[in-house]
């Protein structure tokens, strides 16, 4: 009898010039994804993030007006690392960011603006999987994502975007979501484990609130156990898991 095999992920689509990566909170895209991102930029792609909110709400010890900018910091500092320049702030507010319309429409605006054929965003569904419920930021966000990619191609829908000269942007052509509990593709996560290891660092005040374990002892192993884990899936290699919605 021959043992079951997991079912493997697939290689990530890699005919694409640009991306867009859209999540609720700084640190959500280096809490394991940024491996990938430095991957893409590194083969000459162009990246760029789009964060709903500035995190404030993020560290118990700091208050919101002093949190944001410093999260602002240590956000475009960890983008610089894995290669991105282009970082915005929708600001709505962190902790109650609401889905609908208004939000949906500043993610199909930011779309229209970057033009990107994939766009990236974090788990939108309850939980992690199993009984790790996911926190309401993420779900927002990750499902206005995948909204906003079919309203920044339809004139009609957000018609103000058109007259602040937004032009729509019908070229999204997958969304890819990270962090969800069945993944279908992947990206090879050793090329840039150590730029994404350094990326996170870069989160350091929030960390340092997190966790006394020394930061990159940490970080190391929190990158490097996610990525060996989804490996099983991708041929033994670390890698970086996406479930992919095809537009
Ligand atoms: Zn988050």
């Amino acid at each position: 009898m021959t043992e079951p095999t997991t079912p493997q992920l697939q290689p990530m689509p890699d005919d694409w010039r640009r991306a867009l990566a859209v999540v609720a909170h700084p640190d959500d895209l280096e809490y394991g994804c940024s491996a990938a991102i430095a991957a893409w930029t590194d083969a000459g792609r162009e990246v760029a993030y789009v964060l709903a909110t500035r995190g404030e709400a993020g560290i118990d010890t700091l208050d919101p007006v002093r949190c944001g900018p410093l999260r602002e910091r240590e956000q475009r500092a960890s983008a610089a690392v894995v290669g991105v320049s282009e970082v915005e702030f929708l600001d709505h507010r962190d902790g109650v960011v609401e889905y609908g319309t208004a939000l949906r429409r500043d993610i199909a605006a930011a779309i229209r603006r970057h033009r990107p054929e994939l766009v990236i965003t974090l788990n939108h569904r309850d939980t992690w999987g199993g009984v790790a419920w996911n926190t309401p930021d993420h779900v927002a966000v990750g499902r206005a994502t995948l909204d906003a990619a079919g309203d920044a191609g339809n004139r009609w829908i957000f018609p103000e975007l058109a007259e602040r000269g937004l032009k729509p942007w019908n070229g999204v052509r997958w969304v890819a979501v990270a962090g969800c509990s069945a993944p279908t593709h992947a990206v090879d996560a050793t090329p840039g484990m150590e730029r994404a290891v350094r990326s996170l660092l870069e989160h350091r005040a929030y960390i340092e609130a997190l966790t006394d374990e020394d930061p990159e002892t940490y970080v190391r192993n929190f990158l490097t156990g996610y990525a060996g884990s989804t490996g099983e899936r991708f041929g033994g290699r670390p890698a970086v898991a996406f479930e992919l919605f095809t537009r």
